[in-house]
C-alpha cells in the first residue's frame, strides 16, 4: 500500500467582498476589498495535507471558467497531484462570502462543477482509491460519490461531513475516524440514531462523542475550536488541548485540522500523535487571515514535526 492520500472532495473560487453592513433585499451598497482566492473543503484539505508533508491526490471537478485556475493556484503550487480533477461543461464551484464590520459572514455557495463528483466519476478512479494510504472526504460533493469512495477505499477511510448531508449510516461507521464540530457531531448522532436530542448533545461534546461511538461509530474526533479537540477510539475519550494563540481568523481551522491529520495518519502515526500535530498545525492557520492563505508552509509543518521528537 501506497502513503499517498486520495481527497475526494470541492474545489472552490471564492468571493470576498468586505461590506460595512449586509445589504437590504433590493438594496447595492458599495464594498470595500473584492478578491477570488481558492477554495473548497476538499481543496482546502488537500492542501493541508500536502504543506503537512503528505503525498495528495484529488479527485474532483472545476468548470471551464477562469475562476478554474483560480481555484486551484495554491494546489497546483503544492506539488499535489491534481490529475483526477476533472474539466467539466459549466462553472466552477463559487462561494460569495460578504463580510460585514460587525464580522458576521453572509455566504452564497454555488457547487458548480463540484455536483458532477458523483458516484461515476469517483469510480474511474478506482485503482487509486485502493491503493490509498487514506481517502478522505467532506460534505460538497454529492453522497453517492462519497458512498462509492468509501466503498472502494483500500486503506484508512476519513470523514469531514461539513456540510453534514444525509450519508448511509454504514459510510458515516466506517469512518476512522469521523471529524466532527460540536453542530456537525449532534447532527450525525441524530442521522444515526433518530431520537438523539440535537440541543442537548450540542451542548455536551463528551456524551456526543459517546453517542457517536454507541451508535456505531469506529473512531470520532471532535473539534471544539480554541477549548481543542476531543478524540475517541477504542475505550474512552481523550482530550487535545488546542494551542494558546492570540486568533486573527479562525476560517480554515477545520479544515486546515483535517487535512494534516490525515498526512500524519498516512505515515502511520497513531490516531493520538496525528490529533497532537493537527492542533498545532490549525493552530498556526488562526493567527493568520484568509483559509488557504493562512496555512503552515512546508517549512512551517516540518518545523511542528520536529518538535515531536
Ligand atoms: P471552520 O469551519 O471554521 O474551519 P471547525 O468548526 O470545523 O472550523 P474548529 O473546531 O473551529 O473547526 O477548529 C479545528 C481545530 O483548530 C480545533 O480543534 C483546534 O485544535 C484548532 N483551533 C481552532 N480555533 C483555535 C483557536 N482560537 N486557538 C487555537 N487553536 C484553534
Amino acid at each position: 500500500m501506497s502513503r499517498r492520500i486520495v481527497v475526494v472532495g470541492s474545489v472552490n473560487a471564492d468571493l470576498r467582498v468586505t461590506v460595512e453592513r449586509h445589504p437590504r433585499p433590493g438594496e447595492t451598497l458599495l464594498g470595500g476589498d473584492g478578491t477570488v482566492t481558492p477554495g473548497g473543503k476538499g481543496a482546502n484539505q488537500a492542501l493541508a495535507a500536502a504543506r503537512a508533508g503528505g503525498e495528495v491526490t484529488m479527485i474532483g471537478a472545476v468548470g471551464n471558467d477562469p475562476n478554474a485556475s483560480a481555484a486551484l493556484g495554491l494546489l497546483r503550487e503544492s506539488g499535489a497531484d491534481l490529475s483526477g480533477i476533472a474539466e467539466v461543461d459549466g462553472p466552477t464551484g463559487v462561494a460569495v462570502v460578504m463580510v460585514a464590520d460587525s464580522g458576521e459572514n453572509e455566504i452564497v455557495y454555488i457547487p458548480g462543477a463540484n455536483a458532477t463528483v458523483d458516484a461515476a466519476a469517483v469510480d474511474a478512479h478506482r485503482d487509486l482509491l485502493a491503493d490509498a494510504a487514506v481517502v478522505l472526504c467532506q460534505g460538497e460533493t454529492p453522497a453517492d460519490g462519497i458512498a462509492r469512495a468509501q466503498a472502494l477505499a483500500g486503506g484508512r477511510f476519513v470523514l469531514n461531513p461539513a456540510p453534514v448531508i444525509a450519508l448511509p449510516s454504514e459510510v458515516i461507521t466506517a469512518a476512522d475516524p469521523l471529524i466532527v464540530n460540536e453542530h456537525e457531531g449532534a447532527l450525525v448522532a441524530r442521522m444515526l440514531e433518530p431520537d438523539a436530542d440535537v440541543e442537548a448533545l450540542e451542548q455536551a461534546p463528551r456524551d456526543c462523542v459517546a453517542a457517536l461511538r454507541e451508535a456505531g461509530c469506529r473512531a470520532v474526533v471532535m473539534t471544539m475550536g480554541s477549548a481543542g479537540a476531543l478524540v475517541s477510539q477504542g475505550e474512552g475519550v481523550t482530550a487535545i488541548p488546542a494551542v494558546r494563540v492570540d486568533a486573527v481568523d479562525t476560517t480554515g481551522a477545520g479544515d486546515a485540522f483535517a487535512g494534516s491529520l490525515a498526512a500524519r495518519l498516512a505515515e502511520g502515526e497513531t490516531l493520538r500523535a496525528a490529533c497532537d500535530y493537527a492542533a498545532r498545525f490549525a493552530a498556526l492557520t488562526v493567527t493568520r487571515s484568509g483559509a488557504q492563505a493562512s496555512f503552515p508552509t512546508v517549512d512551517e509543518a516540518d518545523g511542528l514535526r520536529r518538535e515531536d521528537r
